[in-house]
């Protein structure tokens, strides 16, 4: 006898829930068969389809009690002595827990829901797939450093659905919000982009064991990444027997994965019911909902499968619309049902389904920055806001610098040293340090070089970078350690100006600009019409030595990217002046290095580098490099009194007397912020969804966001910025008075 089968998630949009592909399937398998549709909403566009005999529209999981919305699904589904396959993830998650054993339900139980939970650690374990990188991440300032750490190329990913790859601190601060109040999640999934292939492997199981599966490969994406077309064949897949088995697996699944350029697979997410494109499995021979429908209920089919293409393509079909829903639809001006995506309305069923985020308290100071701080205040509370310098930090980010070029040059032979970035801070104090460590000054105008003189730098110290270098240039004859041109138009009249002695410098070189990031600086060495004039101008020089120097943001493109973007650049420059019998002996590699990276990584990739150069131009008899902000950008902090403490809908906010004024580099790294009644020990705000907003009247005087202020924090107490030195200093400005 054909089976009877209440099916859900019958939307179909961009993003289409899997019922009506599964009613198709089973419509196909048996002409005779009884399907119901079951959605949370009359807007559910697959409520009209016609490949269903009857709908049933429950009420929707704002409203519902959830215990009566799942137990009146269970009676509907016994009571026409059925089966049910779900189309949602969280509803069935929700049967799961609160009626297992359920035979008639096709669904995964509890234990099998654990073990897919994203990142499905454990699921890949068993299925023998990778799982990218991934932090669970409290707030924006740990999200922050772990996007930093990947280049950005990141996802944030809702519990269920949803993925956005935001690709700065706004949009990942954006994104975490609503992370938080769309699933109400506390920690929010943040994953590492893998670059290739997507693959999917749709499949069925039944107690455990497997019914079958297909494997399908996206042949045509929409603009958010949503299958439109693919290619299936089936698939032979020893870890999915032993995952299925492992877990007691029932009903549908979906593995999404990802294959690499080296053919690694790593794993996406594993949904706990069959995909939307599982009808493209059935239109190739495999009837995924039908085996699972005729193996639960004993009904074999009255049609076989057939294999009628090895892929399939989605169209958009207008079709009548059931009068009873019309209504529903025509009500107020047309939109899209229920915040766009989710007319199942999941996210409302997944806040009520949340602990929801739990507020932090501040935090007490680990001992080493109680004492950083300590030792810089107090500040006098008339001084308000006062940038402050965390002269402990200067130091030790001075002496860890110093140890990473000796290591750097330990490792690879050559005689290295830092230069430090003055345009990142140039504080007297700063600069003080960094002479007092024998290290170098890095800097791109005339009147930062003056300033490195009164400071005292002796001009071989002094590195003469950027694209305005002789701006100003008064003409009288000055010295330099190395020069290094941002163009060619640069280097012919710097080689002018060694030429009739205004200049003297060491080396003289060339910034490479990085082949595969837009950048507006630096010379492209690959491009044929200007090699002829660069070699000539390096080859003209009066200097002692030919330098190259690279410099693109690791902060912004990742390490691992930075070292090919470099390996590109300097095999190119190395083919070049190997042919033009040009010798390079100084190698200046920039900065862009992030604060939070450790001195170990920082090695490594110096170290990696200088191999790389190395290996290409032959032995080179110097290395520079050019920390800004990694020296820096944790010395120095922003001390503030707040004025007001409000409240709004979205939690309170406290209005300080600094702003983005004192932090203007608050687009770029969440500042942490300490707080300190009166007279009391200072604590570390954690993560929320409150603010702290500044003294400016502008809309975006906002320096912080996504924290958690202090339920006793009134008008009065104070609030430190951590992490102020790099370019919240340079870049400050005035603003009124
Ligand atoms: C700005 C700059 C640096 C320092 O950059 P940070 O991001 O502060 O580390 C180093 N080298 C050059 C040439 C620069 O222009």
């Amino acid at each position: 006898m054909a089976p009877t089968v209440l099916v859900s998630g019958v939307h179909s949009g961009p993003n289409p829930s899997p019922g009506l592909g599964v009613a198709r399937s089973l419509r196909l398998a048996w002409p005779g068969a009884r399907l119901v549709a079951v959605d949370y909403s009359a807007a559910a566009t697959g409520l009209s389809a016609t490949v269903f005999d009857r709908v049933l529209v429950r009420p929707d999981w704002a409203a519902a009690d959830l215990a009566a919305t799942c137990a009146g699904l269970v009676d509907a589904v016994l009571s026409e002595d059925a089966v049910f396959v779900p189309g949602l993830d969280l509803e069935a998650a929700l049967l799961a827990e609160r009626h297992p054993g359920q035979r008639a339900l096709l669904l995964p139980g509890v234990a099998a829901f654990d073990a897919v939970r994203k990142p499905g650690v454990e699921a890949a374990r068993l299925l023998g797939l990778r799982v990218p990188a991934y932090l669970l991440a409290a707030g924006i300032e740990d999200a922050t450093e772990f996007a930093v750490a990947h280049g950005w190329r990141i996802w944030v990913k809702g519990p269920r659905y949803e993925a956005t790859a935001p690709a700065d601190l706004t949009a990942l601060s954006g994104a975490l919000h609503r992370a938080r109040v769309t699933w109400g999640a506390g920690e929010v999934l943040l994953q590492q982009h893998v670059d290739g292939v997507e693959e999917s492997i749709v499949f069925a199981a039944l107690d455990g064991v497997l019914l079958g599966a297909a494997a399908m490969r996206k042949t045509l994406v929409t603009p958010e990444g949503k299958t439109w077309a693919g290619a299936v064949e089936p698939v032979e897949h020893a870890g999915l027997v032993e995952f299925v088995r492992h877990t007691g697996w029932t009903g549908g699944g979906e593995v999404e994965m990802v294959r690499d350029d080296d053919g690694d697979r790593h794993l996406l997410e594993v949904n706990p019911r069959f995909p939307a494109w599982v009808h493209g499995a059935t239109l190739a021979g495999i009837n995924l909902p039908a085996r699972l429908v005729s193996a639960a209920t004993g009904s074999s089919t009255t049609r076989p499968e057939s294999l009628l293409a090895n892929g399939f393509v989605r169209v958009v079909e207008e079709i009548p619309a059931a009068p009873r829903l019309l209504g529903a639809r025509a009500a107020g001006a047309p939109a899209w049902p229920t915040g766009g995506k989710h007319p199942s309305a999941m996210p409302v069923l997944a806040r009520r389904l949340a602990a929801g985020p739990v507020p932090t308290e501040p935090l007490d100071l680990d001992e080493r920055t109680a004492a950083d701080v300590a030792a810089t205040l107090p500040v006098d509370p008339g001084d308000s806001p006062a940038r402050v310098l965390l002269r402990p930090v200067l130091d030790r980010r001075i002496a860890a610098l110093t140890g990473v070029a000796r290591a750097v040059a330990g490792a690879s032979g050559v005689p290295t040293g830092f230069a430090y970035s003055v345009k990142t801070n140039p504080d007297p104090r700063v600069l003080d340090a960094v002479l007092r460590a024998d290290a170098g000054a890095e800097v791109i105008s005339q009147a930062e070089a003056r300033r490195c003189a009164a400071a005292g730098f002796p001009a071989d110290r002094v590195v003469l970078n950027g694209p305005a270098k002789w701006w100003r240039f008064d003409g009288v004859p000055a010295k330099y350690g190395a020069v290094f041109c941002d163009s060619l138009a640069d280097l012919t009249r710097t080689v002018d100006l060694i030429r009739d002695g205004s200049v003297h410098t060491d080396v003289l070189g060339v910034r490479l600009a990085p082949p595969g990031v837009p950048s507006r600086f630096g010379v492209d060495v690959s491009d044929p019409t200007g090699q002829a004039r660069l070699v000539d101008a390096l080859r003209a020089a009066p200097v002692g030595r030919i330098g190259l120097h690279f410099h693109c943001a690791a902060s912004r493109i990742g390490q691992a990217r930075w070292l090919r973007e470099f390996t590109i650049a300097i095999t190119a420059a190395a083919d070049l002046c190997a042919r033009a019998g040009v010798r390079v002996q100084c190698l200046d590699l920039g900065g862009g290095w992030s604060p939070a990276t450790r001195a170990e990584d920082l090695t490594d990739a110096l170290v990696r580098a200088v191999r790389v150069a190395t290996d290409r131009l032959g032995t080179v008899d110097q290395v520079l490099f050019e920390p800004g902000k990694y020296l820096v950008e944790p010395a120095m902090a922003v001390f503030s009194t707040v004025l007001d403490v409000r409240d709004g809908p979205a939690g309170r906010a406290a209005v300080v007397d600094a702003s983005v004024a004192e932090l203007p580099d608050w687009t770029t790294h969440p500042h942490p912020v300490l707080w300190r009644p009166p007279g009391a020990n200072w604590r570390r705000l954690g993560p929320g969804d409150e603010a702290v907003l500044g003294r400016l009247c502008m809309e975006h005087d906002r320096p912080r966001e996504g924290l958690a202020l202090p339920p006793g924090l009134r008008a009065g107490d104070h609030l430190l910025f951590l992490d102020a030195g790099g370019y919240d200093a340079s870049m400050s400005y005035q603003f009124g008075v």
